[in-house]
């Protein structure tokens, strides 16, 4: 029998961790996570005062434009249909999200239709940025100033504790802007969230006889690298090398947890777009349930900070220093041979369930080859 560790619970670890399993009947697999439950930052549970499920992390919604991805997590979870919806409320009052034709035409107090709406928008914007460096640039480029004070400024400085100048574009394009009244904040066709919760779903996916799962069990490189054939590493790269090359720097979230009667705010999620609040957004947790329902109510109050020694990374930033120190642990990495770096964290990108579930499956495939051929295993889980 070979011996594999996975390293981490979330959906990186648990897809591959059952596919390796599902496809390679002579091994055995070893999953650990160092928190007390499984399921990383998608772990959800019963609040035990209301009976809401709790997305303990923050909100995670699951979407995705891959039949493949959504029929492979449906086979684990039944789903509830959910499509989100985000208001903003900001200093120009209250508005929907993503940016559509309702959130432009009543921001400039107008009634434009899709045609008349994209001419307009397209006027506000800055044509003398031709490449777009970073997330400011990108914003002012295709959407002008005032949209960009009113919507993106403050949320993603405090957001990212940097000016947005500092950021890459690529952290904007992950919204729609659209000429129609659809308020779906996805694109995707298929959307939902697991009935039972993620951390059901991740344990069904992992609920395997050959996959031995180990709670409150850190990583220990000294004795874990001698004992398995190979290592499937979901943690921090910087943190698996002892920030030999320096830290990479991650946001982490914290929340202030407010108990209500009723409907405290009317939707999910609420964004507060500017300074003049220190926390980013409101989440009531039972509206992601529309398919429960309870006379209480439970909200988090969602700050982001810094990631300090102790406290979980949840989003890299990607600053220009980060893409310098990351390609140094890059460098080592290639040069292993039996460990493998996965997920947002192992391999350092903004990455959402769907891309990392994807991805998982994947480079499941291209792992069972590498086994079965006896080549090497390559050292990331992106192409
Ligand atoms: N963003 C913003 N204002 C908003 C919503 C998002 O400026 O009201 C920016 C912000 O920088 C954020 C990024 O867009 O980090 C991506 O937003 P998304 O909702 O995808 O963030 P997530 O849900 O992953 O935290």
């Amino acid at each position: 029998m070979k011996k594999y560790l996975v390293v981490g619970t979330g959906f990186s670890g648990a897809v591959l961790a059952r596919q390796l399993v599902e496809h390679l009947p002579d091994c055995e697999i070893d999953i650990i996570d160092s928190r007390d439950h499984i399921g990383g930052n998608c772990h959800t549970e019963r609040d035990a005062k209301t009976g809401i499920m709790l997305h303990k992390y923050g909100a995670h919604i699951f979407h995705t434009n891959r039949k493949d991805v959504w029929d492979y997590v449906n086979k684990f979870a039944s789903f509830g249909n959910y499509k989100h919806r985000v208001i903003a409320n900001t200093n120009r009052g209250i508005f929907s999200l993503p940016i559509n034709l309702l959130t432009i035409n009543q921001l400039f107090q107008k009634k434009m239709s899709p045609e008349e709406a994209k001419i307009f928008v397209r006027n506000l914007g800055d044509h003398t940025i031709h490449e777009p460096q970073n997330f400011e640039e990108q914003a002012l480029k295709f959407v002008g100033k005032e949209i960009y004070e009113t919507f993106f400024y403050g949320y993603t400085k405090k957001q990212w504790g940097c000016e947005p100048k500092e950021l890459p574009a690529s952290v904007l394009k992950r919204l729609p802007v659209r000429f129609d009244y659809n308020d779906n904040y996805f694109n995707d066709p298929y959307q939902g969230i697991p009935v039972n919760g993620y951390t059901d779903l991740i344990a069904n996916i992992i609920n395997h006889s050959r996959i031995h799962i180990h709670l409150n069990r850190p990583f220990i490189k000294e004795s874990d690298s001698s004992k398995y054939n190979h290592i499937f590493y979901a943690g921090p790269i910087d943190g698996y090398y002892n920030f030999s090359e320096g830290r990479l720097s991650y946001r982490t979230i914290y929340f202030e947890r407010i108990d209500a009667i009723g409907d405290f705010q009317g939707n999910s999620v609420i964004n507060y777009t500017s300074m003049n609040e220190n926390f980013t957004r409101l989440c009531e947790h039972k509206h992601f349930a529309p398919w429960e329902s309870f006379e209480t109510s439970v909200v988090y109050k969602e700050f982001s900070k810094e990631t300090g020694e102790s406290d979980i990374p949840f989003y890299p930033k990607h600053l220009v220093i980060d893409k310098e120190i990351f390609s140094k642990y890059n460098a080592i990495a290639m040069a292993e041979e039996n460990i493998s770096f996965i997920g947002r964290l192992g391999t350092y990108r903004y990455l959402d369930m769907h891309h990392v579930v994807e991805e998982s499956l994947d480079f499941a495939r291209t792992v069972i080859e590498c086994i079965r051929s006896k080549s090497c295993i390559p050292s990331f889980s992106v192409k």
